[in-house]
C-alpha cells in the first residue's frame, strides 16, 4: 500500500514538476512583455513632426524610419 502511495507521490511531483514549469516561464514572459509595453503605452510625450513641425501626441504620431510625423501626408505614407 505504502508502495502504491509513494509512486502517485512521485508521478504527482513529476507532473507537477513538468506542467509548472512551462506555465511559471509563461507566465514570467507575459509578465516581462507586460512591463516592457507599459512604459511605452503609459508614457506620451509630444513629439514635432519632421516635415511640418507641428507637435503631435507621440500615441497619434506616425513613425516612419524612425521619424516621427504629424499625418500620413507628412510621413509620405498612403
Ligand atoms: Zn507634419
Amino acid at each position: 500500500m505504502l508502495k502504491i502511495v509513494l509512486t502517485i507521490a512521485v508521478i504527482a511531483a513529476v507532473y507537477f514538476f513538468l506542467i509548472k514549469k512551462p506555465q511559471v516561464t509563461q507566465h514570467r514572459r507575459k509578465r516581462a512583455d507586460d512591463e516592457k509595453r507599459r512604459p511605452k503605452a503609459d508614457e506620451e510625450i509630444m513629439v514635432e513632426c519632421e516635415k511640418c513641425g507641428t507637435f503631435v501626441s507621440s500615441h497619434e504620431a506616425i513613425i516612419v524610419d524612425g521619424k516621427y510625423y504629424c499625418s500620413k501626408t507628412c510621413a509620405g505614407v498612403k
